[in-house]
């Protein structure tokens, strides 16, 4: 299936198609990667790095990582934590290690009941059926919470388990919420909180690859930070500098600029590390600045 190893490029896992593909990719060309995805669209082949994208299921990522067959991965927590928990539980001590959480795929796993039950927290589950793709993590919460309960393994469709008869509730992912709405369940608990995460394979990596990975973790650092990042310019009189100083969010030092034919007036510059509001610039206003104007960071290097 896989091309031959080779040695001196890096391998990412990556998964093949779904809702973590398109931000995966995206962050990787944001990082200044350009690669093509041959005839098979299983490997994307980095032509501007040594780096090589393999496509797969995001179940595969963890095992690819921890056997070393890929030196990277992009996967959610709860794919990794649920392989960790099933590795440990098998006698596996699992090596890998998580690099960075990443700001997507967010969800979370939760337990959510049908409409009509009753419920006075977690030990209302006593007792009960819980259908869920996640029994590791379920099964972990539930010893932590001291409840007995019947952990149903189900590999999809968990959602429609209650009106099946099959179990009383579910574990399962909630984004927005609106699949278990339409299943009538309502969610009562989060069991775990997911994002993306970048884990590596426990063995060491070449040092020239290593190179690479420390470029690519500089440059994913930068990515993250540049989202929410601002570049703000303003008029001032010199006598709210202070005031607005203090409201400008998450910034550094700002440059002031003399502004010419106006000895009181000068122009501040500054990169704010937070997203700026309108209530922000009425803020800003309102301590006297003018000719707002913000602009969005394309890249950073700190
Ligand atoms: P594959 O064929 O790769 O196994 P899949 O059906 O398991 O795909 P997707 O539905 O594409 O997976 O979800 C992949 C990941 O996206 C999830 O494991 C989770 O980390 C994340 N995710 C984010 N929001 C949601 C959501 N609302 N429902 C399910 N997964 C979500
Ligand atoms: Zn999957």
């Amino acid at each position: 299936m896989m091309s031959a190893a080779d040695p001196n490029r890096l391998k990412l896992a990556v998964q093949k198609s779904g809702r973590l593909t398109d931000h995966s990719t995206d962050l990787l060309v944001r990082c200044g990667l350009k690669f093509s995805r041959g005839k098979d669209q299983l490997v994307g082949f980095g032509e501007n790095m040594p780096l090589d994208l393999l496509f797969v299921r995001d179940d595969d990522i963890p095992d690819l990582v921890e056997e070393d067959v890929c030196d990277l991965g992009l996967v959610g927590l709860n794919v990794l934590e649920e392989k960790r928990l099933e590795w440990i539980a098998r006698g596996h001590e699992p090596k890998f290690t998580i690099l960075r959480p990443l700001d997507f795929g967010r969800c979370r796993l939760s337990i959510a009941i049908p409409e009509e039950m009753a419920w006075t927290g977690v030990a209302s589950l006593q007792g009960k059926r819980i259908a869920t793709t996640y029994p590791y993590v379920l099964g972990r919460f539930l010893r932590d919470k001291g409840i007995e309960a019947d952990i149903v393994t189900l590999s999809g469709a968990v959602e429609i388990a209650p009106r099946l008869g099959r179990a009383d509730a579910i574990c399962d992912l909630v984004s927005t919420g609106s699949t278990l709405l339409a299943n009538r369940l309502r969610e009562v608990e989060t069991v775990l909180e997911s994002q993306v995460v970048l884990i590596r394979t426990p063995v060491a990596i070449d040092p020239i690859k290593t190179e690479w990975v420390e470029r690519l973790l500089m440059r994913i650092d930068g990515v993250q930070q540049v989202r929410e990042s601002k570049y703000i310019m303003l008029h001032a009189p010199r006598s709210a500098l202070p005031a607005i100083r203090r409201l400008l969010p998450g910034s550094e030092s700002p440059t002031i600029i003399p502004l010419e034919g106006h000895p009181d007036r000068v122009a501040v510059h500054a990169v704010c590390r937070e997203n700026v509001f309108w209530e922000t610039l009425e803020s800003l206003k309102a301590a006297g600045a003018s000719a707002l104007l913000v602009l969005p960071v394309e890249k950073m290097l700190a």
